[in-house]
């Protein structure tokens, strides 16, 4: 690594990508002007209409508009934010920014989401394992031994499968600790079902601090494909060297913009339903006789663990009802997670459970 080194950032980058010179496309380097005949577009329109128009013209690397409706909503500044295509996108973004391939580490804490995993591998970077401790919260000291040995720290939180938040002060720990060390990349991708515990406000307290966030889970547009990447500037500008040139379509910047402004309040009321749904849904499972735990759940989303987690699973598959079986994650033996749908959904799923229910019952009572 180079000695000039003065920020976190510079300081963990990727050596090569230090020195690399992002690729240089027509609407990065030239914002503005009307006559535009610098990206081999066509020059007339296609007959699109709806809020579709310009679709002849490559998007701006960073939508100015998408930007600010998200840096508004999330509290933060415009150059603090990076629009990707998902949350997956910028933990793909992150790894390959920062970690060089057969050399580096990221630490992912299990039970946790696949993704980062799946990723580190993709680019050929090792994944130190810290596993939660029993209580599904961070095992300080464990990571404390990993301390030089890492470029990137996962944490989600809330956490996909379990669905509690981590400790506040254990994440603020974790900051700390890798202050001079490592990224901590605290996932929000379910942070709309309990908002307040957002780790944004601590941005420009710890400049190794990065936020993921997505339009998938609260917004309800998973199927448009639009996250964000929170942190300091110089770790934004890293990334931007290595993100594709045009990540975010026109469309998606349109419909994205207006979910962020507009109908804001849809998705707010989605979340005070959802969470209301979330209590009904825990108390429904609570009268069961076959369940063993009911994990907290801050989000869209309730894992339970059952004695007779298979069969219940495939009972639930052939009445056409499909959960997510998490028994092969570590430490989640015969567990099994339900989202929380609308409330057509989970009458549906209830009453699969009560037929289950009943078709044990039966088959007990013959033998
Ligand atoms: C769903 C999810 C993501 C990915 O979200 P996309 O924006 O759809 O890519 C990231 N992290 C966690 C924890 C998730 O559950």
């Amino acid at each position: 690594m180079t000695d000039k080194t003065t920020n976190i950032s510079d300081k963990l980058v990727r050596e090569d990508v230090l020195n690399m010179v992002p690729y240089q496309s027509a609407r990065r380097e030239q914002a503005g002007g009307s006559c535009w005949l610098n990206a081999n577009e066509a020059g007339g329109n296609n007959q699109l209409d709806i809020s579709l128009s310009n679709l002849n013209r490559y998007p701006d690397f960073q939508p100015q508009q998408l930007i600010n409706a998200y840096a508004q909503y999330a509290g933060v500044e415009n150059k603090q934010v990076l629009a990707t295509r998902g949350a997956d996108e910028g933990i793909e973004v992150l790894i390959r920014t920062f970690c060089q391939s057969a050399q580096d580490n990221i630490i992912i804490c299990p039970p946790t989401y696949g993704m980062y995993a799946i990723s580190a591998k993709g680019h050929a970077v090792n994944v130190t394992t810290v596993p939660l401790t029993d209580d599904l919260q961070l095992d300080l000291a464990l990571l404390e031994e990993n301390k030089n040995q890492t470029k990137i720290v996962f944490i989600c939180s809330p956490n996909n499968p379990t669905g509690d938040v981590i400790n506040r002060n254990d994440i603020i720990t974790t900051l700390e600790l890798f202050k001079d060390s490592a990224l901590v990349v605290v996932d929000e991708a379910y942070i709309e079902f309990c908002p307040e515990l957002s780790f944004a406000k601590l941005l420009n307290d710890y400049p190794n601090l990065v936020i993921l966030r997505t339009l998938s889970k609260a917004f309800a547009l998973a199927g448009l494909r639009c996250g964000f990447t929170l942190a300091s500037n110089e770790i934004i500008t890293m990334m931007s060297k290595i993100i594709a040139p045009y990540p975010i379509s026109n469309p998606v910047s349109a419909i994205a913009s207006q979910a962020l402004t507009q109908n804001l309040n849809e998705m707010q009321q989605r979340v005070i339903q959802t969470n209301k749904l979330n209590v009904e849904i825990g108390e429904f499972l609570k009268q069961q006789t076959w369940l063993e735990k009911l994990f907290i759940s801050k989000t869209n989303y309730i894992l339970f663990q059952a004695n007779n987690a298979s069969t219940l699973f495939n009972s639930l598959i052939k009445q056409g009802v499909l959960i997510r079986n998490q028994s092969s994650q570590l430490g989640l033996d015969n567990c099994l997670r339900v989202s929380i749908g609308n409330v057509n959904e989970l009458e549906q799923f209830k009453s699969a459970v009560n037929t289950y229910n009943q078709q044990q019952e039966n088959s007990t009572c013959k033998t």
